[in-house]
């Protein structure tokens, strides 16, 4: 089976080392390029997406990671993670790094305007059931996105409604809301079933 890797920088990382295994992953810290080397996807974790960024340079792993994001390889990123996958950042810090792989402006801290953390339901295209119980803190959410990338969900309701808060581009996948800090794994199992098919088309 894949092994998923979780960068180990900062942020809710055992969170979602534990959410992929019981995804039926294999899940492992990445913290340097030889472990990245070792991975065929890898998720970024929600937390601090500047201090991520700045550890990421230090670590060398800023590069790696743009490269093999930009080489396809599948990869999901919860809130701040969310915020390295984006092309482009708005309210960041200036010198304030990402890893690309959606072409999209994300704008942190956009909900803390009216609350710094909250919970609404949300309702993820193509995966099945009831919506998410999605758990906002500090979030982001996406302003713009360019076409090919396929917006998966928004908020419904209050001051926020519209917003987007899930999307995905090709192998690259990004929520506003932490699944990893619910019980509902059936977003790490959707990621883990599009890592396992991306491995088969590239055999
Ligand atoms: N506000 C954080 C950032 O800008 C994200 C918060 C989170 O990941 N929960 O990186």
């Amino acid at each position: 089976s894949s092994a998923v890797g979780v960068l180990a920088l900062q942020g809710d990382v055992r969170e979602h080392l534990a959410a992929l295994a019981e995804a039926g992953a294999v899940a492992r810290p990445v913290r340097r390029p030889e472990e990245l080397e070792q991975v065929d996807a890898l998720v970024i974790p929600g937390g601090e997406s500047t201090t991520i960024s700045k550890l990421a340079e230090t670590f060398d792993l800023l590069d790696p990671i743009r490269k093999r994001v930009g080489a396809g390889m599948p990869v999901y990123g919860s809130c701040a993670g969310m915020i390295m996958l984006a092309t482009e950042v708005l309210d960041g810090r200036p010198d304030q790094q990402s890893f690309g792989g959606i072409e999209m402006t994300v704008r942190r801290n956009a909900f803390g305007r009216q609350v710094d953390s909250f919970e609404a339901p949300v309702e993820i295209t193509g995966i099945p059931g009831p919506s998410f119980h999605a758990v906002f803190i500090r979030a982001p959410w996406v302003e713009r996105v360019a076409d090919g990338v396929e917006v998966l969900g928004r908020v419904t309701d209050g001051p926020a409604a519209g917003r987007i808060v899930a999307v995905r581009q090709g192998n690259a996948v990004a929520t506003a809301f932490h699944p990893e800090l619910t019980g509902d794994r059936r977003l790490h199992q959707w990621f883990v079933d599009l890592v396992g098919r991306a491995g088969e088309s590239a055999r």
